[in-house]
């Protein structure tokens, strides 16, 4: 597959139907799977023959879905979830324990800082949050001898802040450590991380990569590129007891980490995402090189308008020129960065709710990266935990919009949008 261009992989990679198979990837939902004899059954469970005996580890769907994704970000194993919490969650347990130590970007979406700065950090694990611009020296300050991964957004949910991957990769590898990159918003159509040295990557699929706001799920992709030491990695290095003293490292070579995810956390802790999911998600993904030019069109039109209207304070859209970001964007995301935009209207709090409850073709929905265009007050939802002081530090004001632009007719859209803007 790896012959082809992007666009023809969303559609193709995966699932290729020999002679007299259905054209459409099938739907194998069931749990188990019946073998011969017990001695292949064993050679399954000790880790020995690949095959599927249980489907909280792995399903014959889940895994051409799996296939395909790592394609589209070029890595060498994937592995789907039932959520993207749960791929976020998974991404750093897998080589962090309590007392180890990881260095994180403030603007990660609020669900990823809650699991980290809280649950996480109540497992013993701890955390350096650095500013959305932190320089060279600050992202090299925050590092301790018991760092063991660097987590970043490409485009940050909802501040759209563009990170410099090159810069974090480059920092956490002089250090031997991993960088984790969410690229949910970014998807793999318009950045591929694993080019500027990322080593995961983690996504929610239910945003983008799904697209029409139907079926929940995350992956984590692994690049398959990084060197696990046996000083920082012990729990990929070194014998696991559960699987007769397997070796992950040496056993699954390159792809040891995601081998590890799914064989020791998704055993674990079982956040699988159901095959029925993954079949959605798959027909999905097949649109995804479409869908994500016609969100980026629309989103930039709908950017520019806002840009030019005087009841707008600001807009923060990185693909718009003059945007703080739009030279980082140019970099990373050259061919369009994602439909989601963010906005302040003048009047603060108020108004914000009022345009908020005037739309009518725009719905207000928690959900973003949806086919239909829908908006969403943070300040009063996703981020109604914060402090005001986290508030700032996360780059979001009291009354800013997070506008996520779907695939409408763009005049539509803009009309909505106008009206709204009417007193
Ligand atoms: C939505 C989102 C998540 C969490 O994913 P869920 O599928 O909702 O669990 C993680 N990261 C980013 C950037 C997101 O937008």
């Amino acid at each position: 597959m790896s012959k082809y261009r992007i666009g023809t992989k969303c559609l193709h990679s995966g699932y290729t139907p020999k002679n007299g198979e259905p054209r459409v990837m099938p739907i194998v939902q069931s749990t188990t799977y019946t073998y011969d004899s017990v001695s292949e059954m064993g050679d399954l469970f000790d880790l020995k023959t690949d095959g599927f005996f249980y489907t909280r580890l792995a399903n014959p769907t889940l895994d051409l879905v799996e296939k395909k994704i790592a394609e589209l970000e070029g890595g060498v194993g994937a592995m789907i979830t039932a959520s993207g919490q749960a791929a976020s969650l998974i991404s750093i347990t897998n080589i962090c324990l309590a007392g180890d130590h990881v260095i994180c970007s403030s603007s990660v979406y609020g669900g990823t800082f809650n699991l980290f700065n809280k649950t996480l950090r109540d497992l013993g694990i701890d955390f350096t949050f650095l500013p959305p611009d932190a320089t060279a020296q600050d992202i090299e300050n925050a590092f301790k001898e018991n760092t063991r991964a660097v987590f970043i957004e490409t485009l940050a949910n909802p501040s759209l802040v563009v990170t410099d991957i090159e810069l974090y990769a480059n920092i956490a590898h002089k250090h031997s450590v991993a960088l984790i990159v969410d690229n949910t918003f970014a998807t793999p159509i318009n950045c591929r991380p694993f080019e500027f040295g990322a080593d995961i990557v983690v996504h929610s699929t239910s945003k983008y990569l799904d697209g029409h706001a139907a079926a929940l799920g995350g992956a984590i992709v692994d690049s398959g590129n990084f060197v696990w030491t046996k000083e920082k990695y012990p729990n990929l290095t070194t014998p696991d007891e559960t699987y007769h003293g397997v070796i992950y490292t040496e056993h699954f070579g390159k792809a040891a980490y995601i081998a590890k995810a799914r064989v020791h956390l998704m055993r674990d802790m079982g956040a699988q995402q159901s095959p029925m999911n993954a079949f959605i998600l798959n027909l999905g993904m097949e649109t995804l090189e479409l869908r994500m030019k016609r969100h980026c069109e629309n989103a930039l039109k709908v950017a520019e308008f806002l840009k030019s209207s005087d009841k707008i304070k600001t807009v923060v859209y990185p693909g718009l020129e003059g945007d703080k970001y739009y030279e980082l964007a140019q970099k990373y995301l050259p061919n369009g960065t994602c439909g989601v935009i963010s906005f302040v209207p003048k009047g603060g709090f108020d108004a914000a709710v009022k345009f908020m409850e005037k739309l009518k073709l725009t719905s207000l929905a928690v959900h973003v990266a949806d086919v239909r265009t829908c908006a969403l007050h943070p300040a009063s939802t996703t981020h109604r935990q914060l402090s005001e002081k986290q508030l700032e530090e996360s780059g979001i004001d009291p009354a800013m919009i997070r506008l996520s632009v779907g695939i409408e007719n763009i005049d539509d859209i803009l009309d909505d949008i106008r009206n709204a803007l009417e007193n």
